[in-house]
């Protein structure tokens, strides 16, 4: 048998200290801009980032942080964050990004499991660390991401950050290791049960960062200033930090304060050119904008992911204020990027509100990402775009197994991802609910997502959620929860009304109910499985 050939180029690993550094080396004087928890906003650039991750490094080292040993943070998007993401990652250890916005309970479970050695917090998060710290026997110390003069007191005995790294010199070099090494760390925020965590490598992170940055995916450049509203805390801003470094874009961190107008004065005073995030930012920041009579002077294009973009979303930034938006899927478990939404060539004959139609799609999978919808025998399904199922992925940046379970979730090789879809003939996929989240009505299923979709479509609803009601003939039905606008006196027919016509009769919903608000979850979905106890027994009105 012959033996193979192999390649004579350099087997140069994929590490995440390569993006840093290139930046720093081509990209130097490149901005990164932070608004930071003391109150002003900081500037440096990518080379003063490199330089003070090489400085933080040295600093966890002398610490006594080892190899594969993880170090969790608690933060806001900010360049401090920033530079733990990649000494900790750098150094051969693992940063374990933590959600602040989970329970206490919830957050000492985490870092117990994660076993964290130390815990970096900004300062406004004294009171959670406070709370924790007595649960958390593994860590060994707490670091405040702050100067000397903003150094809160307390009962805990802190660590200074800028104190550490300021007695260093940045003399460190990025250690080569094994691409396939343990990078970050971060758990789901799984609705039910403890979370679960996903342990990204080196090798997942950075083919993940260039496939991040293809014109077909988030369409990043050197020309770009990114302004990630997605949390560095929630699967790393999903992969921004990496791929802004990968391109040499000039990143915006708007810290702690996630409203309309904070967003927008930053949005303005930057230059901001490209942004991501949920849909329940977008729905402030579009209020605020909207409120004052203002346009966009520098946006050109934002992601929206993490739940469905709803189309009148869409319709707004695109028609009113000309800002492309490109609707994404993704999850923890991928990284998290597995489809991007944009037209082809060819789309642009269709008249605009074919166009729209797919825009609303959630994309097309990127190059690392394979997908498949399977029924529920285990068949694969066509890509007609009507067939609905299971939707499964696999690719270099997609979970094999969660960190510290015996077992794998994987199904021949393929990632369950819990969410069900349509795939059409040219590859668009749309999203049409959490498995959990499906409504059965008389053995067909409704999609929750474009009940929703309806709704938010109204001039006078702020927020909605399409849940699953028992029904004795129908085993179930949809009830919609409504959020109004302030000031609207909108009722139950009117909303019902509203639906003739834009859905099939039978996915209207059997009733409606106002609410002040509906709950989110920490990483800023609706949280459904609340509105399903708390509307368990709820009988819609005849
Ligand atoms: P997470 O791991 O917290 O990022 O959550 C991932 C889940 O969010 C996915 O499995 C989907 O259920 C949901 N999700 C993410 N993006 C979208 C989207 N564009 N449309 C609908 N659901 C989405």
């Amino acid at each position: 048998m012959a033996t193979p050939l192999l390649g004579q180029m350099m087997a140069a690993p994929l590490l995440i200290p390569s993006l840093l550094t290139h930046a720093a080396r081509h990209h130097g004087d490149t901005e990164i801009v932070s608004r930071r928890v003391e109150g002003d906003i900081h500037r440096y650039t990518w080379r003063d980032a490199e330089h003070r991750s090489r400085q933080l490094a040295q600093a966890l080292r002398r610490l006594g942080v080892g190899d594969g040993e993880r170090v969790a943070t608690l933060a806001w998007n900010g360049y401090r964050h920033l530079e733990l993401y990649y000494a900790i990652s750098g150094m051969g250890s693992v940063v374990h990004t933590v959600n602040p916005r989970l329970f206490p309970e919830q957050i000492a479970y985490i870092v117990n499991h994660a076993e964290d050695r130390y815990v970096a917090f900004d300062i406004n998060f004294l009171g959670l660390i406070e709370t924790i710290a007595p649960q958390c026997p593994s860590v060994q110390g707490w670091i405040a991401m702050t100067d000397r003069a903003h150094l809160p007191a307390s009962r805990l005995p802190l660590l200074c950050y800028e104190d550490l790294i300021g007695v260093e010199d940045g003399n460190f070099p990025w250690p080569s290791m094994d691409e396939n090494t343990a990078s970050g760390l971060c758990y789901t925020s799984g609705t039910t049960g403890h979370p679960k965590g996903v342990l990204y490598s080196h090798r997942s992170t950075v083919l993940h960062a260039f496939g991040a940055a293809l014109p077909d995916a988030m369409d990043m450049s050197a020309r770009d200033a990114v302004l990630p509203v997605v949390p560095m805390f929630h699967v790393n801003a999903w992969g921004l930090p990496y791929s802004s470094a990968l391109v040499g874009a000039k990143l915006v961190f708007p810290g702690k304060d996630l409203d309309g107008k904070s967003l927008y004065e930053l949005f303005e005073a930057e230059g901001v050119t490209f942004s991501a995030g949920v849909p329940t930012v977008w729905l402030g920041l579009l209020t605020y904008v909207k409120s004052i009579g203002a346009r966009f002077s520098t946006l050109e294009r934002t992601v929206i992911g993490g739940s469905a973009c709803p189309p009148a979303m869409l319709r707004t930034f695109e028609v009113d204020y000309g800002v492309r938006v490109i609707h994404a899927w993704g999850m923890s478990e991928m990284s998290p990027l597995g489809t991007l939404c944009h037209l082809r060539k060819h789309h642009r004959d269709l008249p605009a509100e074919a166009q729209q139609h797919i825009l609303e799609k959630q994309g097309t999978a990127i190059y690392g990402v394979d997908l498949k919808i399977v029924g529920p025998d285990g068949e694969e399904l066509p890509w007609d775009g009507k067939a609905f199922g299971d939707l499964y992925a696999r690719g270099p940046w997609v979970l094999d197994r969660y960190f510290r379970a015996d077992t794998s979730p994987l199904v021949d090789g393929w990632f369950p991802t819990g969410d069900v879809a349509t795939i059409d003939p040219e590859g668009y996929v749309q999203i049409t609910d959490r498995s959990k989240d499906v409504i059965k009505s008389g053995g067909e299923w409704i999609s929750s997502i474009d009940v929703e979709n309806v709704a938010m479509a109204h001039p006078e609803i702020h927020e909605a959620a399409c849940i699953a009601i028992r029904h004795p003939k129908w085993e179930e039905r949809p009830l919609l929860v409504v959020v109004r606008k302030p000031g609207s006196t909108l009722t139950r027919e009117a909303v019902l009304a509203f639906y003739q016509g834009r859905v099939v009769k039978w996915w209207i919903p059997d009733d409606v109910v106002f609410v002040d608000e509906i709950p989110h979850t920490a990483t800023g979905k609706m949280l459904k499985l609340k509105l399903r106890e708390a509307f368990r027994d709820y009988q819609a009105a005849p």
